[in-house]
């Protein structure tokens, strides 16, 4: 069997296994599942460099696994190129696709366990995707990555599973950094993504003890149709505008919404207060924190919440059979290191309409420049608008096809 195929199946015989993954919800079952498998897949040598192919395989090139001195030396070099992608979510594969359709060869620095994330982006966590249009009966997170990640390969992408830890927009062309690389580029996208925070209590986390995908989730949207939600009490925890939109959101679902928040006010917009406030399914428990987590027993899935009133210090019961965080997400954006202008949360900050950041050649795509949205298919759809934004740009600074490579 091919080495690939060999990792789809043991991937997908991961899945399906009822021991790790005991109740069919519709979220991610084992977040780790497809870090592990592409951590396993770089140790035995298979993932240091992925090159662009003609096939339509998102095929690994192949290395050994002890590197010989010479291999390992040319790692260590600078590349030239028009175009550099930083990511491999959605936003950044779409980039690469219209960049490399459009014939800029662009280079693609996928990652390597960037923020704990697999290769791929947030959607490498999660099990069945079904708002992304052309899956009417959904797609797992996964191989929709692997799907992108082939489609970029197939037009020509260069992409190489390294992480940016620097990059140099002081002048022309740019520098981009891993530890094995330099990358010089008259243009770069960055679209690095996001990453939802979570709180650490007991029964938080993942492993039999934790309850994480297992009625613990940080994405309403994503998972709140799940049927172990359906007309059983739920939380939220968070007094932003996500907490208030998601307890809305999750109305449809839960039987009883309650938002746990720290303070006695919500930090949230108006209008999204007093939605949420007038909601009759929402309940909010003010001055409050959860302490931990337990299971229902049976079903092996949360069962409810051990709260803490912070100004009476009283510790309470709540049984809910699932539990939302909504307390912020953190942009991928530490590399940057100061030299795009970014919001007071740490996002890109880009000219309304277009996806070009401060510094004139460099773009930002996906939920790096996105606290509101936060979707694949928007991600998708700001990638685009990325390679077309950079495209022109190249075309205005006359850089060619060969110039720089
Ligand atoms: P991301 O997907 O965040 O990917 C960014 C990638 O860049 C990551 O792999 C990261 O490791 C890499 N990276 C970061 N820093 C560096 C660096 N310095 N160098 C190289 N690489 C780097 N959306 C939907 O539309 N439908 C859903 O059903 C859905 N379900 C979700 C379920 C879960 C559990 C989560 C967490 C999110 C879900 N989302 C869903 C949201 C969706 O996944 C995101 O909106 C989307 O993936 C954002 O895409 P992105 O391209 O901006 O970046
Ligand atoms: P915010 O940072 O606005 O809110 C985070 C919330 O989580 C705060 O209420 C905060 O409490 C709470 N929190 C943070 N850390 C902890 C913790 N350790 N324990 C308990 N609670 C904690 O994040 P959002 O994701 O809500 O919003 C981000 C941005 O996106 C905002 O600008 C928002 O306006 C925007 N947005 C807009 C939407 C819309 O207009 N439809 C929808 C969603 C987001 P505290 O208040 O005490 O600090």
């Amino acid at each position: 069997m091919k080495r690939d195929a060999f990792w789809r199946v043991e991937r997908q015989r991961f899945l399906s296994q009822p021991a790790i993954h005991p109740i069919p919800i519709s979220m991610n079952r084992c977040p780790n599942i497809s870090s592990l498998l592409r951590k396993a897949r770089h140790f035995i040598g298979l993932a240091t460099t992925a090159t662009a192919t003609a096939t339509a395989a998102a095929t690994l090139s192949t290395s050994t696994p002890s590197k010989s001195a010479a291999s390992a030396m040319d790692d260590l070099k600078t590349l030239k190129t028009r175009l550099c992608i930083i990511g491999s979510g959605p936003a950044a594969h779409t980039a690469a696709i219209y960049a490399a359709r459009a014939e800029l060869k662009p280079i693609l620095f996928e990652g390597w366990m960037a923020n704990d994330i697999a290769p791929g982006g947030q959607l490498t966590t999660t099990s069945d995707v079904e708002n992304f249009p052309g899956f009417p009966e959904g797609i797992l997170g996964m191989e929709l990555t692997d799907r992108f990640r082939a489609q970029s390969a197939r037009f020509g992408t260069e992409i190489f599973t390294e992480t940016v830890t620097k990059v140099d927009f002081s002048s022309s062309p740019f520098q981009v950094f891993t530890d094995a690389k330099t990358v010089l580029a008259d243009a770069v996208i960055v679209s690095t993504g996001a990453v939802a925070k979570r709180l650490n209590f007991p029964g938080s986390g993942e492993g039999p003890n934790g309850f994480w995908n297992r009625g613990i989730s940080a994405c309403a949207v994503c998972d709140g149709a799940a049927p172990i939600f359906r007309n059983r009490p739920l939380v939220v925890i968070g007094g932003g505008d996500s907490a208030m939109e998601e307890a809305n959101f999750l109305t449809k679902y839960g039987s009883r919404v309650y938002i746990i928040h720290r303070r006695d006010s919500f930090r949230a917009s108006k209008i999204m207060q007093s939605r949420a406030l007038s909601n009759p399914k929402i309940e909010v428990v003010w001055n409050s924190v959860v302490m931990e987590a337990y299971g229902d027993g049976e079903r092996g899935v949360l069962g409810g919440l051990k709260v803490k009133n912070v100004v009476s210090g009283e510790v309470s019961d709540l049984k809910v059979s699932g539990l939302f965080f909504a307390i912020g997400h953190e942009p991928a954006t530490k590399f940057l290191d100061g030299q795009l202008e970014l919001d007071s949360d740490g996002y890109v900050v880009t000219k309304p309409g277009t996806t070009q950041t401060s510094v004139r050649g460099v773009f930002a795509a996906g939920d790096v420049q996105d606290k509101k949205y936060r979707q694949a298919v928007t991600a998708a759809g700001t990638g685009c608008m990325a390679a077309l934004d950079a495209e022109h740009y190249l075309q205005e600074i006359g850089s060619q096809q060969g110039k720089s490579d």
